[in-house]
């Protein structure tokens, strides 16, 4: 088990990483790709550039940076974040990676368009965590919102718990292997059944479809999706967090775009130095 494990190697991640390598300690870092980062075409507004960088370029210089430190670092995507009672197990596709901490830096997740009226649906039968909420839905029938590798992550966690899953892809390409027990719903969703409490879901061509329930597994995990696995508390759907950026699970700590504040590249190196600082700090007073 590494000392500490940082979920995302941008910005914030390997600043985290950063901090924890100079103090000595064993970093694990996973990450699916550079993240926001490799989209920003040209980088002048952070400090120390002699000239301007473009993002994938300043995510390389990083991601060397922390490996000549030392780090270990994973490439792929993480789908299920929990504590054992030892330390936290964060699953991927490749393989599963622990930590005696844990620093999520997931980034925004701008990929997650809402279908109308879902938020207000939420713990009124639509759901973002299959761990959490399937014992709910036992023998019940229920839908995954998504396509790829999480929504099939999710899909299985319920299959041994709830009657049927049907996979909504709204229109989208499938991405994953799906088992054949899940059924494959192609259509373009209209909208969502139900006032106040999920029911089902219409369909464009004007067809419905009752449901007991709808998991939402859009995209990739992200930090949100990761801290209600892992039993982190949220306030009014925002993530909890302290002045040192660890959330209500002992240990567990957030920073970068995945916390909510200013996007920026500044900001997410700052508060990966200070949840990598409190990390460290909390590895030193638990004698982890
Ligand atoms: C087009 C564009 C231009 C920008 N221009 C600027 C600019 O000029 N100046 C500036 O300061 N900021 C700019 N930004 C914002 C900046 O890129 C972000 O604020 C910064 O990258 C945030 O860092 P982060 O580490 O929090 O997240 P990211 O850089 O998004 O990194 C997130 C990491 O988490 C990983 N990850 C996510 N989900 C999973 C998962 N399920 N499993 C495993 N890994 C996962 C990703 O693969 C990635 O490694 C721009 C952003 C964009 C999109």
């Amino acid at each position: 088990m590494s000392d500490i494990l940082i979920l995302g190697y941008g910005p914030a991640g390997i600043s985290a990483a950063l901090y924890g390598l100079r103090a000595g300690l064993d970093v694990q870092l996973v990450g699916k790709d550079a993240g926001a980062l490799a989209k920003a075409h040209k980088i002048e507004n952070y400090f120390g550039l002699k000239e301007p960088l473009s993002g994938a370029e300043l995510a390389e210089v990083g991601k060397n940076q922390a490996l000549a430190l030392g780090a270990k670092i994973a490439d792929d995507e993480v789908t299920d974040l929990m504590f054992d009672g030892q330390g936290f197990v964060a699953t991927g596709l490749g393989g599963t990676y622990q930590g005696k901490v844990c620093v999520m830096a997931t980034g925004a997740a701008r990929k997650k368009q809402p279908l109308p009226g879902m938020a207000e649906m939420e713990g009124h039968g639509v759901s973002y965590c299959a761990v959490c909420d399937a014992f709910f839905y036992r023998k019940k029938n229920v839908a995954v919102l998504g396509t790829g590798e999480y929504a099939l992550h999710e899909a299985n966690e319920l299959l041994s718990v709830v009657n049927s899953v049907t996979l909504l892809t709204n229109g989208a390409d499938v991405t994953a292997k799906f088992p054949e027990s899940v059924r494959i719903e192609p259509r373009k969703i209209a909208g969502l059944k139900g006032a106040g409490k999920f029911e089902g879901v219409q369909f464009e061509d004007g067809a419905e479809t009752t449901f007991d329930g709808m998991f939402v597994a859009m995209g990739s995990a992200n930090a949100t999706d990761l801290a209600l696995k892992a039993g982190a508390a949220f306030d009014a759907g925002k993530l909890v967090l302290d002045k040192d950026f660890q959330t209500t699970v002992p240990g567990l700590f957030a920073a970068g775009d995945c916390t909510g504040g200013t996007l920026q590249i500044a900001v997410a190196v700052g508060e990966g130095a200070v949840a990598g600082l409190a990390a460290i700090k909390y590895l030193r007073e638990h004698k982890a």
